[in-house]
C-alpha cells in the first residue's frame, strides 16, 4: 500500500492533525506528555478522502489493518471485542482536523453484546451499569449508523420511566434495563427491516462506515460553510477504548474549560456528571454540577485534573477545552482542543498568556482571529434602559440581540435570511438547529449549562446566547414563549443580553461598542510588526476624527461626490449640470467651491500631520439629477394640468438634459477621468478648493498633506493631462495666495483592467496609485455588483464556482493578479511608487494577507473597521514569515 492510512496512538503527536484530526492528534499528543488517555488507533482523514471520491468504497486493504490494528489494541489492553470474559468496548469517534463540535457523530460501547454484557457486568461487579451500556449502544448505533428515528428510542425509554415512575435514567433496575435492550433489539428491527448485526466487528466496520459519511451530513455541511472549512479536508476516525464514568458513584464524566470562554479570566469553569457518560453532560438530560463540587466528590481525581489542565494550558499555551472521565477514582482525559471563546475571551486569554510568560505577543497575535475583533467592534445593550428583565438564565455568549421570536430552527433560518432579526427560542439546540443558529441574531434556551451545544456554538460565532433559562415555559406548538406573567407570541420582540445572562420584552436601544484595554493593547501589539500603513476612508470631518481615534495613519479616500449629494448643495449642482454654457457652468462652481472647501478643511485639521488623499469627482452626472422616469411623468403631468408654463418648460429642460446624460452602461460610460477631461471646470474648482482649504488650515498652525487623486484612469494620455491641468490650477491658486508653499501629490485610482496592464505607461505620470477593487472586480471580472450580489452570485457561492462574494474578500487569482500585475509594473519603473488599496477589502484580513504579499504600502477602509485592518496587517507579515521559514 502506497499510503498509509491507520496509525496507532503511540505513533501519533500533535503535529499531525492534518492526518488524525484534532482529537485523534490532541489523544495521542498527551499520551506522548504522559497524560492518561485511554488506548487506540486512529483511521486518518486521508483514508475518509479516498472513500468519499470511491462513492463510499473505502481503500484497498484499510479493513484488513483495521482488523490488524484491532489484534494489536486487544493485545496490548488483554482484552477482545465482544469476548466472553474480558471484553473490550470501544468508541468510535469522528475527529475532523478544525473542530466541529457535535456536527459529527460517534458510536459508544462498541463490542457490548449479549455475551459481553455478562462479563462486564460481573467484571465490574455492577450489572445494572453493564446493562446501561448495552441500551446506550444500540440507542446510538441504531441511530448513527442504521439510520433508525432518534425518537424511536427516546420515546421507549419515556415509555418505560413512566411505566415504573421514575424521573431519571439513573433510577431504571437492571431489569428494566434489560427489557429495554430487548425492545431496543426489536424496534431496530421493525425500522431496520433486518436483524440489528450482533457481530462486533460487523458493527465496527459499519460504525466506521458511518462515521466517514457523517463528514458529507447536513449539519456538518452547513457549519463548514459558516466557519469556512473545506468539505475536501474529511474526518478521521478515532477507535478507542472505553473508559466508564457510569460505573457508580466513584465514577464520572465531565467537561472543563481551563480558563473562562465568555470572560477570558483565569478560573475553574466546568461541569460534571456523577455516574453518567460523556455525552450526559452535554445533551442536557441531567443537569451537571458545576466542576468545583467535584472537589468533595473525588477529590484525588479532581486534584489530578487542576494539574492536567495546567500543564496541558502550558504546553499548548492556548486555554483548552477538555473532556474527562473518571473510571472508579481513576481519571482519563478524552479530548483536549484550543477551546472556543468569545472574542473579549480570546484578547484576555491573550494578554494574560503573554503576561504569564507562556508565549510572546507574535504568537498572541496568531492565536486570534480577526473576526472575533469584528465582534468586539458590535453594540450592546444601552446601560440606561430602566428596564427590569423578564427573566435570566446563564450568560452563555456575550453581546445583544434584539429580534422577534421564533420557535424552531428552519423558521429562524428562513426569516433570518430574509434579513428578518429573529432570536431562536429552544428548549435546547441540537447540532441540527446549526442553520437556524446562523441566521438568528441571538439564542435562548431553557435547558443546559455554559457548555451545552447552544452555548458552544454561539460562542464560536459570536452570537449572544442566553442559555438555561429555566423559568421560561416554550409551548412549540402553539408558538408561545411564557415568562411569569409575560406571554410571546411569534413575531414578538424580544431582547436579550448574552453579557449578563439578562432577557427582556420588547426591542431595547442598544449603544456602539467600546474598545477596552485589551483590545488596545493587542492592537498596539499589531502595530509593532506590520509593515503595511492603514488608513481610513472618510468623506468627512467627523469620520476623519474617528479614523484618526481607531489609529488610521491617514485618509485613503476621500469621496467628492458625497458632499455633492447633499440636499443643500444639490440645486447648486443641478445649476452646475444644467448650465448651457461655460460661463453658466462656471458661476454655478463658484457657488459650489467654498462649500467643498469647508469639507476639506474639516479633514485636513482631523488629519493634520498625515496624508489625505482626495479624488475628483468620480460618478456620472445624471446621478445628481432626478430618475429619468419620474421626470418624464412630471413632464406629462404639467402637460395635462396646462398650468404655468415657465414651469413646464424648466421641466422640460431639465428632463431633456436627464434624457441626454442617461447612458446604457453609467458604470462605464463618462464618469471619472473622462469626465474631468469633458468638464475641465469641475476638476478645477476641486483643486481650488483643495487649494484654498489646505492653506486655510495652514494658517492655523496645521499640517495638510495634500494627495491629489484622479479616477478610473485607463490611459496614460489621460492622467498626464490631469496632471498638467492639476499642477498649473495648484500654481495659480498659490500665487494668488501671495507664492505661498504647498507641497502636494498626484495620483491615480487603479481600477480597470487595462490601467493594470498598462501601469508601467501611467506611473510615468502617478506619485501613487490606489486600487480601487471594487470597481476592479467589476471590471475585471465583468460583473455588475448591485445586480450580482442579488442575483447569481450567492447562488455560485452556494456551488462553490466562488470561494466566497469576491466584492467582500478579494478574488485572489483574478482581481489580485491584476493588482499584483499592476503593481509590478508600476514599480517597474518607480521603484519606490506608494501603492494603496482603498475599498472594502482593505478591511477583509484575507485580501489584507494578499496585499501584504503583493507588497502593497498601505490599505484603506471604513473607520470602524481600522483596528481590525491594523491587526490582519500584523498577522499577514507573520504569516509571510512562516511562509518563508
Ligand atoms: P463529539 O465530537 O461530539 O464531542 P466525541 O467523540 O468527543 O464526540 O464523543 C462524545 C462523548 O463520548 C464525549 O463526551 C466523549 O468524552 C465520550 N467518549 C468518547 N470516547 C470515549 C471513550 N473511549 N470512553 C469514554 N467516553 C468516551
Ligand atoms: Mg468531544
Ligand atoms: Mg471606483
Amino acid at each position: 500500500m502506497t499510503e498509509r492510512y491507520l496509525y496507532d496512538l503511540s505513533e501519533g503527536d500533535a503535529s499531525m492533525k492534518p492526518l488524525l484530526g484534532g482529537k485523534g492528534a490532541g489523544v495521542a499528543e498527551m499520551l506522548r506528555i504522559g497524560i492518561p488517555v485511554p488506548d487506540a488507533f486512529t483511521v486518518t482523514t486521508t483514508a475518509c478522502v479516498a472513500a468519499m471520491n470511491n462513492d463510499g468504497q473505502w481503500p484497498d486493504g484499510l479493513w484488513d489493518d483495521i482488523l490488524a490494528a484491532l489484534d494489536r489494541l486487544e493485545q496490548r489492553t488483554g482484552r477482545r471485542l465482544g469476548d466472553a470474559e474480558r471484553p473490550l468496548l470501544v468508541s468510535v469517534r469522528s475527529g475532523a482536523v478544525q473542530s466541529m463540535p457535535g456536527m459529527m457523530d460517534t458510536i459508544l460501547n462498541l463490542g457490548i453484546s449479549d455475551t459481553s454484557v455478562v462479563a462486564l457486568g460481573a467484571e465490574s461487579g455492577n450489572p445494572r451499569f453493564a446493562w446501561d451500556a448495552y441500551r446506550r449502544f444500540i440507542q446510538m448505533y441504531g441511530e448513527v449508523v442504521e439510520t433508525v428515528p432518534a425518537h424511536v428510542y427516546e420515546d421507549a425509554l419515556a415509555a418505560l420511566k413512566s411505566d415504573r415512575g421514575v424521573q431519571q435514567d439513573t433510577d431504571l433496575t437492571e431489569q428494566d434495563l434489560q427489557q429495554l435492550v430487548q425492545t431496543y433489539l426489536t424496534l431496530s428491527r421493525e425500522h431496520m427491516g433486518e436483524e440489528l448485526p450482533t457481530d462486533p466487528k460487523e458493527q465496527l466496520r459499519r460504525s466506521i462506515d458511518a462515521v466517514f459519511r457523517s463528514w458529507l451530513n447536513p449539519r456538518a455541511d452547513v457549519y463548514r460553510r459558516a466557519n469556512n472549512i473545506s468539505a475536501d479536508l474529511g474526518t478521521a476516525v478515532n477507535v478507542m477504548q472505553m473508559v466508564f464514568g457510569n460505573r457508580g458513584d466513584t465514577s464520572a464524566t465531565g467537561v472543563c474549560f481551563t480558563r473562562n470562554p465568555a470572560t477570558g479570566a483565569k478560573e475553574l469553569y466546568g461541569e460534571f456528571l456523577v455516574n453518567a457518560q460523556g455525552e450526559d453532560v452535554v445533551a442536557g438530560i441531567r443537569t451537571p454540577r458545576p466542576l468545583a463540587e467535584m472537589e468533595q466528590v473525588l477529590p484525588a481525581a479532581y486534584r489530578q485534573l487542576l494539574e492536567t489542565m495546567t500543564k496541558l494550558e502550558q504546553h499548548y499555551g492556548d486555554m483548552q477545552d477538555i473532556e474527562f472521565t473518571v473510571e472508579d477514582e481513576t481519571l482519563y482525559l478524552l479530548q483536549t482542543r484550543n477551546g472556543k471563546r468569545t472574542a473579549s475571551a480570546s484578547l484576555k486569554v491573550a494578554r494574560d498568556l503573554v503576561a504569564e510568560g507562556v508565549i510572546d505577543e507574535r504568537e498572541a497575535l496568531r492565536r486570534i482571529e480577526p473576526a472575533q475583533l469584528d465582534q468586539l467592534l458590535h453594540p450592546a445593550i444601552d446601560p440606561q434602559h430602566g428596564k427590569t428583565p423578564l427573566t435570566k438564565g446563564l450568560n452563555a455568549s456575550p453581546g445583544a440581540a434584539v429580534g422577534t421570536v421564533v420557535f424552531d430552527a428552519v423558521t429562524a433560518e428562513r426569516r433570518g435570511k430574509a434579513g428578518d432579526p429573529v432570536v431562536l427560542v429552544r428548549w435546547e439546540t441540537t447540532p441540527d438547529d446549526i442553520a437556524g443558529v446562523i441566521a438568528a441574531q441571538g439564542v435562548l434556551t431553557a435547558h443546559g449549562g455554559m457548555t451545552s451545544h447552544a452555548a458552544v456554538v454561539a460562542r464560536g460565532m459570536g452570537k449572544p446566547c442566553v442559555a438555561g433559562a429555566s423559568a421560561i415555559k416554550i409551548d412549540a406548538l402553539a408558538k408561545t414563549l411564557t415568562i411569569g406573567d409575560t406571554v410571546l407570541g411569534e413575531g414578538d420582540s424580544i431582547t436579550l443580553d448574552g453579557s449578563t445572562g439578562e432577557v427582556f420584552a420588547g426591542a431595547l436601544d442598544l449603544v456602539p461598542p467600546q474598545v477596552n484595554e485589551d483590545f488596545q493593547a493587542i492592537v498596539g501589539w499589531a502595530d509593532k510588526i506590520r509593515r503595511m500603513d492603514v488608513r481610513a476612508n472618510a468623506d468627512n470631518g467627523e469620520d476623519a476624527a474617528k479614523a484618526r481615534e481607531f489609529g488610521a495613519q491617514g485618509i485613503g479616500l476621500c469621496r467628492t461626490e458625497h458632499m455633492f449629494m447633499d440636499e443643500t448643495r444639490l440645486p447648486a449642482v443641478r445649476k452646475m449640470i444644467l448650465a448651457d454654457d461655460e460661463a453658466a457652468r462656471e458661476a454655478a462652481l463658484a457657488e459650489i467651491l467654498p462649500m467643498q472647501q469647508a469639507d476639506f478643511e474639516a479633514i485636513f485639521d482631523a488629519m493634520s500631520g498625515l496624508p489625505v488623499t482626495i479624488r475628483l469627482l468620480d460618478p456620472p452626472l445624471h446621478e445628481f439629477l432626478p430618475n429619468l422616469v419620474d421626470q418624464a411623468l412630471l413632464v406629462q403631468r404639467l402637460e395635462l394640468q396646462n398650468g404655468d408654463a415657465a414651469e413646464l418648460a424648466e421641466a422640460k429642460a431639465l428632463l431633456g438634459r436627464i434624457n441626454a446624460l442617461t447612458e446604457q452602461n453609467p458604470m462605464l460610460g463618462t464618469r471619472g477621468v473622462r469626465l474631468a477631461l469633458m468638464f475641465p471646470e469641475i476638476a478645477v474648482m476641486q483643486v481650488r478648493a483643495i487649494a484654498r482649504a489646505a492653506l486655510a488650515v495652514k494658517g492655523r498652525g496645521g499640517d495638510p498633506h495634500v494627495e491629489i487623486m484622479v479616477p478610473l484612469v485607463a490611459f496614460a494620455q489621460e492622467l498626464q493631462r490631469m496632471r498638467e491641468l492639476i499642477t498649473e490650477t495648484m500654481a495659480q491658486e498659490l500665487a494668488a495666495a501671495g507664492g505661498a508653499e504647498l507641497p502636494f501629490t498626484v495620483g491615480t485610482m487603479i481600477e480597470l483592467p487595462r490601467a493594470a496592464v498598462v501601469a508601467d505607461q501611467i506611473a510615468e505620470f502617478a506619485d501613487f496609485f490606489s486600487f480601487g477593487t471594487n470597481d476592479l472586480t467589476q471590471t475585471g471580472i465583468g460583473i455588475s455588483r448591485d445586480d450580482a450580489e442579488g442575483a447569481f452570485l450567492a447562488a455560485y457561492v452556494d456551488a462553490d464556482i466562488v470561494p466566497a462574494n469576491p466584492f467582500s474578500s478579494i478574488d485572489v487569482d483574478g482581481v489580485g493578479g491584476l493588482v499584483a500585475l499592476g503593481t509590478e509594473r508600476g514599480r517597474s519603473v518607480k521603484p519606490d511608487l506608494k501603492v494603496g488599496v482603498c475599498g472594502e477589502h482593505g478591511g477583509d484580513p484575507a485580501s489584507i494577507n494578499l496585499f501584504e504579499k503583493i507588497g502593497l504600502s498601505y490599505v484603506s477602509c471604513s473607520p470602524y473597521r481600522v483596528p481590525i485592518a491594523r491587526f490582519a496587517a500584523a498577522v499577514a507579515v507573520l504569516n509571510q514569515q512562516d511562509q518563508q521559514a
